[in-house]
């Protein structure tokens, strides 16, 4: 059996169904906080004066500005699921070709690695993240 047989067509279907609503719900949500955004700074040229009210305000706006990215990234992830699964190549793990599992599907259908790899990719990550910072802190340092 190849991992390609491990899909019914029934659950590619289901799984296309899901992948559809949730980029819907995604697009939705990313749309509604983008508009809140845009009447917000028509309505509202002139900053508080307020430091601290400031100070949130620029927090909040951080946190909106990293959930549209978080947003767009996911529609994203979503189309390119909707792809692998046109070309019939949704569920196989992009680094080591086995089928990345229905359980893990399900909690996440646009996974692109199973659970090993991806455990992998992210300590490697995480490593290559820690080594950026030890680095920015060495020179730092050096003040
Ligand atoms: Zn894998």
């Amino acid at each position: 059996m190849t991992p390609k047989d491990q899909l019914d067509h029934r659950t590619a279907k289901e799984i296309e169904r899901f992948l559809h609503s949730l980029k819907d719900h995604a697009s939705r949500t990313r749309e509604s906080i983008r508009s809140a955004r845009t009447r917000r700074c028509s309505t509202e040229p002139v900053r508080a004066p307020d430091v601290m009210d400031w100070a949130s305000d620029t927090l909040e706006d951080e946190m909106q500005v990293a959930l549209v990215d978080r947003l767009s990234q996911q529609v994203t992830q979503i189309d390119a699921a909707l792809e692998r699964l046109t070309r019939r190549e949704y569920g196989i793990c992009h680094d080591c070709d086995e089928f990345i599992g229905l359980a893990r599907l399900k909690a996440l259908p646009f996974a692109q690695r199973c659970t090993r790899c991806q455990t992998r990719a992210e300590q490697f990550k995480g490593v290559r993240e820690r080594r950026r910072v030890a680095a920015i802190l060495a020179i730092e340092d050096e003040d």
